[in-house]
Order: structure tokens, then sequence, then C-alpha cells
């Protein structure tokens, strides 16, 4: 079964416990017995951003830890590994998909999209609209898709012209003139970060890198994506801290 690895514990002296990402399954965790000991079984560890063809078996009925029969390397994007803003981003994808996948609930369209990030985020050095991107529609496919074109209130086009602000807890954005009715909506949205954000939308993955953002427009998407995100999994993530620190200081 092909998948991705999102998270291994030490268990004991020489196993590990894993949280594996699959394509035809979603997320189930899973032990890798010997795995720090055996070369035979595992000639490799098990390692992110790589995928593997798993052979797995349940270890008793009604159990839901999986046994690692064995793990063949199908693609391995170790060009992520040398850079750490590539490595920060790559981290904060696999643990969006650790908290929001559910066990055994197949994903198979989110696990394509993730293969294709990890792809372009291995050859590409636009790692900034790439985040966007990916950020706005991972949240997509988990059912939290958001929307930039058209008032949540009015349903009128958003004017870019007009001082539009975004609510997170309704993945949206409320016109000026609806806005002034409502106490809730604050985050205002400059007309440059709402030309982005509705580009990143429609946009497919090779157009994503080369958009040019100034570094307001960075740290203005960056603010409204993290509490977008924090919003609807219901938790600070603990990768954000670090890949903004990464990226935003960096020109
Ligand atoms: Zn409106």
């Amino acid at each position: 079964m092909e998948g991705i690895v999102l998270r291994r514990i030490d268990y004991g002296e020489s196993d590990q416990i894993i949280k594996l990402f699959l394509k035809e399954t979603g997320n189930i965790s899973a032990i890798a017995k010997g795995i720090k000991r055996s070369k035979k079984r595992f000639p490799h560890r098990l390692e992110p951003f790589r995928v593997y063809d798993f052979t797995l078996r349940k270890r008793k009925p009604g159990q839901s830890l999986y046994l690692i029969q064995s793990a063949d390397q199908i693609r391995d994007f170790e060009e992520i590994k040398e850079d750490i803003r590539k490595i920060a981003l790559g981290n904060f994808i696999l643990e969006i998909l650790l908290i929001a996948v559910k066990e055994s609930h197949p994903h198979p369209e989110l696990y394509d999209f993730v293969l294709k990030t990890f792809r372009n985020l291995s050859e590409s050095e636009g790692i900034f609209p790439l985040w966007f991107y990916v950020a706005i529609h991972v949240m997509g496919f988990l059912g939290f898709s958001p929307n930039f074109e058209t008032c949540l209130k009015c349903k009128k086009p958003l004017q870019k012209t007009e001082k539009n602000l975004f609510n997170p807890a309704r993945g949206g954005l409320v016109c000026q003139q609806c806005a002034t009715l409502s106490k809730t909506d604050k985050t205002s949205v400059t007309s440059e970060a709402l030309g982005v954000l509705q580009f990143l939308k429609k946009a497919s993955f090779p157009a994503v890198p080369r958009i040019k953002l100034s570094s307001q427009t960075r740290t203005e998407i960056a603010s409204l994506l993290t509490n977008f995100i924090t919003y609807h999994l219901e938790r600070p993530l603990k990768t954000l801290p670090f890949l903004q620190e990464v990226l935003l200081k960096k020109k």
C-alpha cells in the first residue's frame, strides 16, 4: 500500500510506532518491529518526504495498530532536506495531515496533491507562494475551502478597491458595506493580498512559484492563513512558528 510517513515515535529499544498517510485508506498507525536494528527488513529508516510501498498486516482482529512487514521505497524528495525552509514547509504539511486526516478515512486526491507539493517543493525556489498555495488547497481538500471571490453576506463579488474584512471562522470575506454591520469581522485585507489569494485559489502548480510578493503582503497573508488554519484545526500548529521564523525573516 502506497503511502508516506507522518510521524515516528521510538518504542522500546528497537521498534517505532509510525503514523502513515496511505493513498487508499488515509491515516493509520503501525509498528515497525526491529527498525532500529534490522537492516534486513528495513534497509533504510523510514523517513518523511519519501514514498513507500508498505506491506501491512493487522496484528490482531479488531486492533487498530498495524504491523509493517516491509517497506519498499518508491520515491525520494531528497532535495527538501537540503534547505531548512523546505523542511519547515514540508513539516507544516505533515502536521496538518496528522491532525486533520481521520484514521482509515481515504483522501486519495489530497494524497496526490501532497506528492505534487513535495515535487514542487524539491524543485522550486519560490517557497512563499507555495506555502500559501498549499495551505489554501490542503484546507480545501479537508472540507474548509476558503472563499475569496464574493462577500459572505451580500454575495456580491468583492471589489479590490474596497476595504474587505476576513472572517477566519467562516473562511471568507465581507465587503466594506456589510462589514459596518458586524463587529466580528476584524482583519482587513489589502487589495494586493486579496488579488494574490484569488489567484492562488484558482492557480495550478506551475504558475505558483513565479508570483512576486512584497514583504508586507507576505506578512499579511501569512497571518490571515494562520488564523484560518488554527481556527478550523482547533489548535495552534507546532510547526507554524518555526515556518514563519525561517520564511518571514529571510528576504
Ligand atoms: Zn457584502
